[in-house]
Order: C-alpha cells, then sequence, then structure tokens
C-alpha cells in the first residue's frame, strides 16, 4: 500500500485573489546553469542527435504557443514565429561547435549567448533589441535539452489544470500564462507589486509569492491548493482541505459574478460623492476587462510591455498603430499613456553597459528616456499623433523635480515641431501629466502642480522610497506599509496641492485596489482610482456602502495617529472586506 504524503502547508504574500488547486509544474530558468564543456569525441554525432530532437521540442512548442495566442488574435503570437525561424538559423553552427567536441548544452550557451552579446553591442536600438529574442530562445534550447518541458504552460492543456512553482516569472513569461489551463501560481520571488505580480493580477490567476525555498520543497505533478487570497500554500492537501479548496473557489467566484453585474452601477458614495474609476492596462486587449467593469477609461498605460512582449521596440508607425487600437476600444473614453518606464523591476530594451550597483536609484524611468532619446522621441512622436485623434493624455514616469519635467516637455515642443514642418497630423499640446512616486515629488507637489496637468500617485514606487523598501524583495515585504503615517503625509499633501492647484489627482499604484484603503484615500480628497481592472468591482461595491462623512472622519482619525500598526488596525476594525484583498 502506498504511503499517504505528509501535507505540507506554507504562508506566503498574497498577490492574486482566489483559490485554484492543480498538479505542481516546477518552471525552472536555465540561463544561469554551467554546462559541462567537454565531450568525449566517440560521443558526438550521438551530441548532435540529441540537440536536434531538442530543436524539434522547442519548435512543437513555438507552435503551439502561436496556435493559442493567435486565437486571442493577439499580435505577440507573431514573435513565436520569428523564434522558431531564428532556431532554424542556429540549428547548423550549433552542430559545428559540437562536432569541435563540445556538449550540446555547452554549445547552446556559448553559441547563443555570443550572438547576443554581438547583437546587443549593436549601435542601432530597434536592432540591439534582438538580443532579448536569442536569450530567449537559448533558455527554450537549454530547457529541452536538461528534458524539461520546454514551455510550462504548454504543457498544462493535456494534463488539467497546473499550478506554476517557480523561483521567480519575468512579466513576459506570466503573460503567456493568458488562456492557459493554469490553475494558480506561486513563486519564491516577488512582492505585491512586481511587474510579473501586475500582470499575474490582471490575468486574474490565484497567486502567493515570497515562498522561499518552494521549488526543492515540491516535486512535479504533486497537488497543490493555492488561496491567492490568505497567501496560503497547501502541497498534498488531505481530504478536509481539498473540500475546503473546492469550497473557496466557489464562493469566490459567486462573489465575483454578483460583483460583476454592479458594474453599470454609479461609482458614487450613499451621499451621492461621485468617484471616477479608470483601468491600468498593459495591452490594448486589456481595455475590455476594464470597460466590462464599468471604467470610463484608462489611467495607467504601461508602454514598457510594448517591448517586453514582442521582444523588440515597435517603431513609430507600429505604436501609433497600437496606441490608436487601444483609444477606438475605449470608444471616447480617456486614455492616459505613460512613456516609458524601462529599469529596475522593468526589463529595459538596452541594457547598461555596466551593471548599475542599485539600479531602482540609477538609470531608470524618464532618466533612461533622457539618455536614449532616440526611441523616447519616436513614442513621443505617435503619442502626438495618437493625441489628435482622441481624449489622450501623456504620462511622465519618475518625476523628482521641476526641471525634469521642464526637459521632457521641452524635448515634447521639439517633436512637435517636427512633426509640423513635416505637415503630420498631430495634437500639439496634449495634457501632460505626471507620476507622483517619489518623496521629493510629493514634497514639492505644490509647485510641480503648477506646470503638470494632472497628477496620477503611484504608490508602488513612492512606498518603496518613502520607506526604503524594495518592493522586489519579498524579504521586506512585511516592512512595505501602505498605512505608514509618512506615506499618509505624502498622500494628503499630493492631494491637497492638486486640489489648490484645481488639476485632477489618481492614484495607479496598488494600493488604490486594496479595499481596506478605500475609505481612507476617499477621506483624504482622493476622487479618481486607476486599477488592475479586476478590482474595479469591489472599490465600487466598497465606496457605494458608506458616506463622504465617516470617510473623512476616518481619514482624519488614521492623520492622528503615530503608527502604521495602529492605522492598519483601526481600518481592519471599520473596513468590513470584500473578498479578497
Ligand atoms: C507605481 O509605481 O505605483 C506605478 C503605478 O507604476 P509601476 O508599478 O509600473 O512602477
Ligand atoms: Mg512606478
Amino acid at each position: 500500500m502506498d504511503s499517504p504524503t505528509a501535507m505540507l502547508e506554507f504562508n506566503g504574500i498574497p498577490v492574486s485573489g482566489g483559490s485554484g488547486v492543480g498538479r505542481a509544474l516546477i518552471y525552472e530558468e536555465t540561463h544561469d546553469v554551467r554546462a559541462a564543456a567537454a565531450l568525449p569525441p566517440r560521443d558526438v554525432e550521438e551530441e548532435v542527435a540529441t540537440l536536434e530532437r531538442a530543436v524539434q521540442l522547442a519548435r512543437n512548442d513555438l507552435a503551439a504557443l502561436h496556435e493559442s495566442l493567435a486565437a486571442n488574435k493577439d499580435a505577440i503570437a507573431q514573435i513565436f514565429t520569428a523564434h522558431a525561424a531564428m532556431l532554424d538559423d542556429f540549428l547548423p553552427l550549433l552542430s559545428s561547435t559540437i562536432r569541435d567536441g563540445v556538449s550540446a548544452e555547452h554549445a547552446v550557451q556559448t553559441v547563443i549567448h555570443a550572438a547576443a552579446a554581438r547583437i546587443a553591442r549593436v549601435k542601432d536600438p530597434l536592432l540591439s533589441q534582438r538580443s532579448k529574442d536569442i536569450v530567449d530562445i537559448g533558455r527554450r534550447l537549454n530547457r529541452a535539452l536538461r528534458g524539461m518541458m520546454p514551455e510550462a504552460p504548454a504543457a498544462a492543456r493535456e494534463d488539467g489544470p497546473v499550478v506554476i512553482v517557480a523561483r521567480d516569472l519575468s512579466p513576459s513569461e506570466a503573460v503567456q500564462l493568458r488562456g492557459r489551463n493554469v490553475a494558480a501560481i506561486v513563486l519564491e520571488q516577488g512582492g505585491h507589486t512586481s511587474h510579473t505580480a501586475v500582470i499575474i493580477k490582471s490575468l486574474e490567476i490565484p497567486c502567493v509569492t515570497g515562498v522561499r525555498e518552494l521549488t526543492n520543497v515540491v516535486t512535479p505533478g504533486q497537488m497543490i491548493w493555492i488561496d491567492g487570497s490568505e497567501g496560503r500554500v497547501v502541497v498534498e492537501p488531505d481530504a478536509a482541505s481539498m473540500e475546503r479548496a473546492v469550497e473557496l473557489g466557489q464562493r469566490y467566484e459567486r462573489l465575483e459574478a454578483r460583483l460583476l453585474e454592479e458594474s453599470g452601477l454609479p461609482a458614487e458614495t450613499i451621499d451621492g460623492h461621485r468617484v471616477i474609476l479608470l483601468s491600468n492596462i498593459e495591452y490594448p486587449l486589456d481595455v475590455e476587462a476594464g470597460i466590462a467593469r464599468g471604467a470610463e477609461g484608462v489611467g495607467l498605460y504601461r508602454t514598457e510591455f510594448l517591448y517586453e512582449s514582442e521582444g523588440g521596440l515597435p517603431d513609430e508607425e507600429e505604436q501609433l498603430a497600437t496606441y490608436r487600437s487601444t483609444l477606438e476600444r475605449l470608444k471616447g473614453g480617456r486614455l492616459t499613456i505613460r512613456t516609458f518606464d524601462f529599469g529596475a523591476d522593468k526589463e529595459s530594451p538596452i541594457a547598461p553597459d555596466e551593471p548599475e550597483p542599485n539600479p531602482a536609484l540609477g538609470v531608470r524611468s524618464l532618466r533612461w528616456c533622457f539618455e536614449h532619446q532616440e526611441p523616447f522621441r519616436m513614442q513621443l512622436r505617435a503619442l502626438l499623433r495618437v493625441a489628435a485623434e482622441g481624449d489622450v493624455r501623456i504620462m511622465l514616469p519618475m518625476i523628482g523635480s521641476i526641471e525634469e519635467l521642464r526637459r521632457a516637455k521641452a524635448i515634447m515642443a521639439e517633436v512637435a515641431a517636427e512633426l509640423e514642418a513635416k505637415g503630420v497630423r498631430h495634437e500639439p499640446h496634449p495634457p501632460v501629466g505626471i507620476m507622483i512616486e517619489i518623496p521629493a515629488a510629493a514634497v514639492t507637489a505644490d509647485l510641480l502642480a503648477r506646470e503638470a496637468d494632472f497628477f496620477s500617485i503611484g504608490t508602488n514606487d513612492l512606498i518603496q522610497y518613502d520607506l526604503a523598501v524594495d518592493r522586489m524583495n519579498p524579504r521586506v515585504e512585511p516592512l512595505f506599509r501602505p498605512s505608514h503615517p509618512s506615506l499618509l503625509r505624502l498622500l494628503q499633501g499630493t492631494i491637497q496641492a492638486a486640489e489648490a492647484a484645481r488639476i485632477p489627482v489618481s492614484m495607479c499604484g496598488e494600493m488604490g485596489g486594496l479595499t481596506i484603503y478605500t475609505i481612507l484615500l476617499l477621506g483624504l480628497g482622493l476622487r479618481e482610482f486607476s486599477l488592475t481592472p479586476g478590482y474595479i468591482p469591489r472599490v465600487r461595491r466598497l465606496l457605494r456602502g458608506l458616506t463622504m462623512l465617516e470617510a473623512r472622519r476616518l481619514a482624519a482619525e488614521c492623520l492622528r495617529m503615530s503608527s502604521a500598526d495602529e492605522i492598519e488596525a483601526l481600518l481592519r476594525a471599520r473596513v468590513t472586506p470584500i473578498g479578497a484583498g
């Protein structure tokens, strides 16, 4: 008789709500594997044959990926066709390298990495970005060579729902899970505001992060239950836990269905104060998820995904087409497009010549754009052109000083003048707003409000920089406190500065979607929330159940308190949670 495997429980960071059960699929990165180089000469042809089988596996997988994404009419499907063609191009060189007497894995590492490094050095930014595709192909081949499923999500479809268990996922790996049979995701790394976490939330897959060593504990195929709302991971759940998992899953689904039915109701308090709910998006396709939940437009379009999803930076015309299609999908709703926010947690298309000691404090975001003016200007050209076609607002990330705002606007004016000279239709003066995500910007919000058309508070970074807590590091996640009195003062100051200058202020950080903070934010004066679409219904439900007077009183009470613990305890006591939150 088989001895039953013991049930194991872990707690992590609740990132994306809901309950999911499935068989574990361990997703491993192989880019840092150092393969043994030497190969005895007699094994050469066998090794070449192994390589050819791996290439075939990788090709099959790319074809499956392409097929499933093409069904979604997703532009990113095209990239996988290009990857398959590149695989074929590499095959002769890889085979001849093996015949020189090295292992297949070593050949892949040396040949592919050398090719990627060569292309990365090319001056043309559009071409140099292709190095990421080559690295991707190398990883895929190595996974195939090591006998793993070359692409975890593709394998999922045949064997029923799977739970992806990984050390980490890149945002582009996460996006490939769209429409797959993935019941849940558990990661060892990452906090709840990492870019990967943001993507997983938008895919509405239950997810827990920060579960250290899990990939060493779980074996492939084991049953796992994830409660993404509570941050719980149960390996080999017993009968009682399985029952609870199913019951919870059904409860979440019923709640979501009821909340969705309320999408047509106005977002207003009992005493009639209107709030604007917008959505955060990464792809044009995401617009529909927001509209279905009653979003009035897009408050944050993260354009870095133009690069991350397609393996290269699209040119001006391609960007224009993407922005235009997003605008059209919105049918008159506002579209707030953020200029490139590359660096730190968002993979950059042009890697720095030397690794930076502190990327989050380095050449990221607008600083990157100032250093790489060609892609920045190209994006601005596309933005000014699409701005002539509807309610398009341009948002600058990571503004730390008025000089940066002025410099960005000056570049925009030059771009507008060029378009004018060429007779290209464009809007020279679209609204230009800034993200408040550096404490310096929050503290000087009154000065910035004189020259910005709107503010959007990015709490993911604002908390990171205010509290010196890396948003990517699960070890310091408990210190990432939206309820910290310092943050409350920064929020209050920013909102008051915007009100005084009569410019709109919204919040697009993840804090806006955490319902225990909704009343507080409303009480602080926030009237616009830009949210991951899945969180819109619960924020609306909460707003519709309260009055402005109680929100103001609660905010005033919070502002008098001296610790994050006290503030959080007060909010938890006063706010009835709505599902995961
Ligand atoms: C933020 O920092 O809060 C934000 C919305 O931007 P991102 O998460 O893309 O850095
Ligand atoms: Mg940010």
